[in-house]
C-alpha cells in the first residue's frame, strides 16, 4: 500500500520528520508501539501507547524518552544499554503489570538508525504460568502426601514418612511435628533435628509456640532472625528461618508442623510458595486424622467393647502366632480360661447393669495381675482367657491360684453396701505338653475348666494328660 508521506484520516501514518521513510501502519499495531531517533526522540507512535501512558500523542511527539517519565521507567534502562544492531527483549513490571519491552533497531533507506519500540502487556500470560505452576505444585503435593499413608501399619513409621514427603515437597530440609497428647503436645517425627533439640522438644520446650501457632488460624512464618534468637533453642539449633501450620480436623486440633531453614546466604523467602502452606497444613492433617481413625478401627477390631480388653479375633490371630512362635524357638506357653462361678445369680439379684460392672472390675484385676507380654481375653460373656507366653505349667499356676485368691477377696460393687463377692474357676493347659493346636488346646482348658467347676468351683485346675491333633 504505497501512501502519501503525510498522516491520512485512513489512520495509516507515515514517519517522515526528518528522515525518508517507508509507509508504516502504526494504528494497526495491536501493541503500543513508537519508533524513536537513536538518541531517543520520539518519531512516531501509535494511539495505544498514548492511551497506555495516558499522555495524548501530541506531547509525546519530538520529546526524549527520558523525559516522559512512565517511558523512561519502562524502557529508559534497555534503551541506555542498547548497541546499534542488538535487538532487546525484556520484561520489566510496571503499575503491577509485566511489560515486555521489544527494541528492534533499523535502518533507513538513507541510512539513519532509528528503533522501533514495541511494548506488550504479558500480565495475564504470566499469571496464567503462575497458576499453572501452582496448579503442578498443588497436584505434586496432593500427590506425595498422600502416599504417605500406605504405610500406615505402624503409626509413628506413617507419621515420619509423611514429614519426609512434606520436606520433598517444600523448599525446607528440617522439620518436626507436634501432636496434641493430652495438655500439652508430643513430638512425633522429626527430621535433621539435633538429639538436644529434639529432646529439648519431647521436654515441651517449645510448648508456648506451639499454643501460639494453635491459636492463629494462618501459617506463623518467622523470617526474622532477631525473633528466633529471643529463643534460645532455636538459636541454638542454627534455624535461620522457621514457619509453623497448625493441624486440624473436624474444628480438632491434632498438633503443629514445623518447617525450618538453618542459616543459608541467598535464601529468599518465597510469598507465592508460602500460600500453599495452609494447603500442606489441611493435607497432612487429613493424612493424620485418617491415620488416627484406622488405628482406632483398628483397635476397636479387636478390642471388647464392655471391658476394653482383647476380644476373640485377636485371641485366635494371637494363640497362632504364640503357637508358630513357640514351636519355631522350642518355647513353651500356657493360657488360663476363667469363668465366672454363679454368674447367672449375681444377674438375677443385681441386675444385668450391675453384673456388666462387676464384668468390667474383674477385667481390671486380670489386667493387673498380668505382665506386659501376657495377653488378657474377654473370651465370652463372663469368660475370661490369660496367654502367658514362654511360661511353664507351674508357674501359670501360681499365677491363676494369685488371681483367682484376689479376687475372692475382692469387694465387688462397693456401692451396693456392703458390696458383692465372686469367686472364679480355671483351667489351665499348656503348649506342647497338653496339646499342640489352637483347637485341642482350647479344648484342654475347657476340660480343666470343667474339672474346677464339678470339684466344687472357686479352685484351678491343670489338664491331666494329652490331646493329640
Ligand atoms: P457357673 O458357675 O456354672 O459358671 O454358673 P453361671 O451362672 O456363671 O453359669 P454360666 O457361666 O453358664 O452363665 C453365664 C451367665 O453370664 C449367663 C449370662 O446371664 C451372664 N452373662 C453373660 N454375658 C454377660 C454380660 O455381658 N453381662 C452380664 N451382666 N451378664 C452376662
Ligand atoms: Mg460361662
Ligand atoms: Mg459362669
Amino acid at each position: 500500500m504505497k501512501k502519501s508521506e503525510d498522516a491520512d484520516s485512513s489512520g495509516i501514518n507515515t514517519m517522515s520528520r526528518g528522515n525518508r521513510l517507508d509507509y508504516f501502519t502504526l494504528e494497526l499495531i495491536p501493541d503500543p508501539f513508537m519508533v524513536l531517533k537513536s538518541d531517543g526522540t520520539i518519531l512516531d507512535l501509535n494511539e495505544r501507547l498514548a492511551d497506555f501512558i495516558k499522555t495524548p500523542k501530541s506531547e509525546l511527539i519530538d520529546r526524549r524518552v527520558s523525559e516522559v517519565e512512565a517511558l523512561n521507567i519502562i524502557c529508559g534502562q534497555s534503551l541506555n544499554s542498547i548497541k546499534n544492531t542488538a535487538v532487546i527483549f525484556a520484561v520489566l513490571p510496571y503499575q503491577g503489570m509485566h511489560i515486555e519491552v521489544s527494541i528492534l533497531p533499523f535502518k533507513t533507506e538513507d541510512g539513519t538508525c532509528l528503533l522501533r519500540i514495541m511494548l506488550k502487556d504479558l500480565s495475564d500470560y504470566i499469571n496464567l504460568e503462575k497458576t499453572v505452576l501452582r496448579r503442578d505444585r498443588e497436584l505434586t503435593i496432593i500427590n506425595t502426601l498422600s502416599s504417605a499413608f500406605i504405610s500406615s501399619d505402624n503409626m509413628d513409621l506413617a507419621i515420619q514418612d509423611l514429614l519426609s514427603n512434606v520436606l520433598l515437597v517444600t523448599d525446607f530440609d528440617t522439620g518436626w511435628l507436634m501432636t496434641v497428647s493430652g495438655r500439652s503436645f508430643a513430638l512425633k517425627a522429626h527430621k535433621n533435628l539435633s538429639t538436644e533439640f529434639a529432646e529439648a522438644l519431647g521436654n515441651g520446650q517449645l510448648e508456648t509456640l506451639c499454643r501460639t501457632i494453635v491459636r492463629s488460624k494462618e501459617p506463623l512464618h518467622v523470617p526474622d532472625t532477631s525473633e528466633i534468637a529471643r529463643n534460645d533453642y532455636l538459636r541454638k539449633e542454627g534455624i535461620a528461618f522457621l514457619t509453623a501450620v497448625r493441624l486440624i480436623s473436624h474444628q480438632k486440633i491434632l498438633g503443629v508442623l514445623f518447617l525450618a531453614r538453618r542459616d543459608e546466604k541467598g535464601y529468599a523467602f518465597n510469598f507465592d510458595f508460602a500460600s500453599l502452606f495452609p494447603l500442606i497444613g489441611n493435607h497432612v492433617s487429613m493424612i493424620l486424622e485418617k491415620i488416627r481413625l484406622f488405628q482406632e478401627t483398628k483397635r476397636l477390631s479387636i478390642t471388647d467393647g464392655l471391658t476394653g480388653l482383647f476380644n476373640s479375633r485377636y485371641f485366635y490371630r494371637q494363640l497362632d502366632a504364640e503357637i508358630a512362635r513357640s514351636n519355631r524357638y522350642g518355647y513353651s506357653f500356657s493360657l488360663i480360661l476363667f469363668d465366672i462361678d454363679n454368674f447367672k445369680i449375681i444377674n438375677d439379684t443385681y441386675g444385668h447393669q450391675a453384673g456388666d460392672d462387676v464384668l468390667l472390675e474383674l477385667a481390671r484385676i486380670l489386667q493387673e495381675a498380668s505382665r506386659v507380654t501376657d495377653i488378657v481375653v474377654r473370651y465370652g460373656g463372663e469368660e475370661f482367657i490369660i496367654v502367658l507366653p514362654n511360661t511353664s505349667e507351674s508357674d501359670t499356676l501360681s499365677l491363676a491360684e494369685r488371681i483367682r485368691s484376689s479376687v475372692e477377696q475382692s469387694v465387688f460393687l462397693p456401692n451396693l453396701a456392703p458390696g458383692i463377692t465372686i469367686t472364679l474357676s480355671g483351667g489351665i493347659a499348656s503348649f506342647p505338653l497338653h496339646a499342640s493346636g489352637v483347637k485341642t488346646l482350647l479344648n484342654a482348658a475347657d476340660v480343666a475348666l470343667y474339672a474346677a467347676k464339678t470339684a466344687g468351683k472357686n479352685t484351678v485346675v491343670c489338664f491331666q494328660g494329652r490331646i493329640n491333633e
